[in-house]
């Protein structure tokens, strides 16, 4: 350590510009809490300047002790033992090491053994046994098949025999086993540094290293504040301050040599306010530190109350974004949300910052930025109360999407007309449009259409509009469908349009009925036939319909009668005779029934029907006479052979029926 070390010169400051970095220094910490230095620099109210001298010292100190020693020495085989030398009785800075250690040697009794010159075993803790390592004490092993089993080492105890001692005693070391050592006082000699420094104060709590003795010696600009004076390593005789004094032991400690180094600190407390109260900002040292004494309540404050500010105006701003989506769907889709919600959000940042504003000390305000903000809030809140009160569902853009054809748009629109009691004449015009714009669209479909005309219209007069297009459709389709014969979609039909066109309903169930009967008569089903003609719906027809309905039907009978009497006419046989003549007879009563023919010629018809059964009857009667007697020439011939059995051919019997080829027992 060197003996003379040259004060670095300390940099005169003037007092202002020293001032001047500390507000400096204090404005940049404040900008950390949302302040702008400028601003931070006009809500300043004062600045208190301290100087905070301390020192400090560093203590060189040698210290010595007496202590005892002792070695084996040489083996005495004796009992004879001396106290060993009390070392308390010794002035370590008085006495001569040498001979100290000459003059105090004797014959001791051995501090290890306590001159029993054995020691119990600390391998086996003087029980002569330890712990296997073969089965860690437990005795088994695992096995080679799983399991364990006893352990080959230790033959199952846990525990072999200790190797390092004889029945947990080992021989003592430290006296040779002997018992005895010679023991004498020694001088330890020890050097030692002490720091110690006053007072304790702001400057000196800035001081990082301050009690390391190393910081004596480090550069100028570690120490946080400026060296005033350093004195030097000086002798102990050289006055020390009081405070400074070392701690030393009377006995053991002397005081070798004494460095005293004096610092300074500046210490600035910058006092500021806001709106919402006073507070300091307090830097130290060399480097303007800011230390724990600053206050910064009244800036955090006002932070939290501009973001409070900030936040009421964002839901400010939802609010109205929720009122302006919430009075419709329409707004949602085809209105501004965005222009609505988005600056209200812009002005909830001007809100946050004129916040700001306001919440600072007077002095510190700008009444041009606010004038600013509030203006720019304003403006913003303009824009989205525009956009939240204009727009909104016409009665232009609904009639533009009605003329381009897009119908789904139309009714978006004219919905949200509705719904709001916008324009209410414009958009029930409209909405009745519309309306008939979609009747024609249905026209493929006369049922369809028929129950879109049926929903409610505005006015009587579109009504009546869209009544006239589903009769004309309507007439059309009828035609054609009666053409085609459906009749199931002209009963549709008639039940859609009940209510709406009673002169066309009557109608339609009578053609329906028309061309049900028409069906049947292709099917050849004639009950079908009469029941539909005869219906009260058929009746409804157009006369001339139902007339030639009717034509038809009686010529499909007339042409089923001519030509059973003309198979009559041809028939060979008179069963063949018997079945025409019975489809003629069916073919005359039906005809009868439709108002055509006479009973006379059922009559006459009915007994040449007869006339023909008779005969039928006489024939089947020879017929079964000569079978009686063909069977009996076969039963002859059959007889002595014993099967007892004769074949029949197939027969009519009187009655009519036919009766199949078939064997039977012979009549005896
Ligand atoms: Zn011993
Ligand atoms: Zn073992
Ligand atoms: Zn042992």
């Amino acid at each position: 350590m060197s003996s003379s070390v040259v004060p670095e010169p300390v940099v005169p400051s003037s007092p202002s510009s020293l001032e001047e970095s500390a507000l400096a220094a204090a404005a940049r910490a404040a900008s950390r809490h949302g302040i702008t230095e400028r601003e931070f620099r006009a809500s300043v109210t004062s600045v208190e300047h301290a100087a905070e001298p301390y020192q400090r010292a560093l203590h060189v100190i040698e210290r010595r002790r007496v202590v005892v020693r002792w070695d084996a020495g040489a083996p005495t085989r004796s009992t004879h033992a001396e106290p060993p030398p009390d070392p308390s009785r010794v002035d370590p800075w008085s006495v001569d090491a040498e001979q100290l250690a000459r003059e105090s040697r004797v014959v001791t009794v051995c501090l290890g053994c306590q001159g029993e010159k054995k020691r119990s075993c600390s391998d086996c803790a003087g029980t002569a046994r330890r712990a296997c390592g073969g089965c860690a004490g437990s005795g088994r092993v695992p096995g080679a098949k799983g399991g364990t089993k006893n352990c080959p080492t230790c033959r199952a105890r846990g525990d072999v025999k200790c190797t390092a001692c004889t029945s947990g005693k080992i021989d003592c070391v430290t006296c040779g086993a002997d018992g005895r050592v010679d023991a004498w006082l020694a001088v330890e000699k020890e050097v030692l540094t002490q720091v110690q420094s006053h007072p304790a104060n702001r400057a000196s709590a800035l001081h990082g290293k301050l009690t390391l003795p190393a910081d004596f010696d480090a550069p100028a600009r570690a120490w946080g504040n400026r060296l005033v004076e350093d004195g030097g390593v000086q002798p102990p005789t050289q006055p020390c301050p009081e405070a400074l004094r070392p701690q030393l032991n009377a006995v053991e400690d002397r005081l070798v040599s004494t460095r005293v180094q004096a610092f300074m600190g500046d210490v600035f407390r910058v006092n500021y306010a806001t709106a919402r109260g006073r507070g300091v900002v307090e830097v130290a040292g060399v480097r303007f530190a800011v230390t724990g004494a600053t206050v910064w309540t009244p800036l955090s404050q006002r932070t939290k109350a501009s973001w409070a500010v900030g936040i009421g105006a964002v839901l400010a701003g939802l609010l109205l974004w929720g009122l302006y989506v919430s009075r419709h769907a329409w707004f949602a889709k085809h209105g501004q949300p965005a222009l609505v919600l988005l600056p209200t959000l812009i002005a909830a940042f001007f809100a946050f910052k004129a916040a700001g504003q306001r919440f600072l000390a007077p002095p510190a305000r700008s009444a041009s930025a606010q004038k600013g903000l509030f203006g720019a809030l304003a403006a913003c809140w303009l824009v989205a109360l525009g956009a939240f009160g204009l727009g909104g569902p016409t009665a232009q853009r609904a009639q533009a999407a009605l003329d381009a054809g897009d119908r789904l748009r139309a009714r978006e629109e004219i919905d949200a007309m509705v719904s709001l009691g916008r324009d209410r004449e414009a958009s029930e015009r409209l909405a009745d449009a519309l309306h008939q714009v979609e009747v024609r669209l249905a026209e493929t479909n006369p049922v369809e259409q028929a129950r879109r005309v049926s929903e409610s219209w505005n006015s009587p007069r579109a009504r009546e509009e869209a009544l006239a297009v589903l009769r004309a459709n309507t007439r059309a389709a009828s035609d054609a469908r009666f053409k085609e014969g459906d009749a199931r979609v002209l009963g549709a039909m008639a039940r859609a349009v009940e209510g709406l066109l009673p002169e066309e309903s009557p109608g339609l169930y009578g053609r329906a009925a028309l061309a049900r009967a028409s069906a049947c008569l292709k099917g050849q089903d004639f009950p079908c036939v009469e029941e539909e003609l005869a219906s009260p719906a058929a009746a409804r027809a157009p006369a001339e319909e139902l007339a030639a309905a009717r034509a038809a039907h009686l010529a499909a009978l007339e042409t089923g009668r001519d030509e059973a009497l003309a198979r009559v006419a041809a028939a060979r046989d008179l069963a063949a005779q018997r079945q025409a003549l019975d489809d003629a007879l069916g073919w005359l009563r039906r005809l009868l029934k439709a108002g055509h023919g006479t009973e006379a010629t059922l009559t006459a018809l009915g007994q040449r029907l007869a006339g023909v059964e008779a005969q039928l009857a006489a024939e089947k009667k020879r017929a079964e006479e000569q079978a009686e007697r063909a069977a009996q020439i076969e039963a002859a011939s059959y007889s002595g052979s014993g099967g007892g059995r004769v074949h029949v051919k197939g027969y009519h019997r009187k009655d009519g029926t036919y009766v199949s080829p078939h064997t039977r027992s012979r009549r005896r």
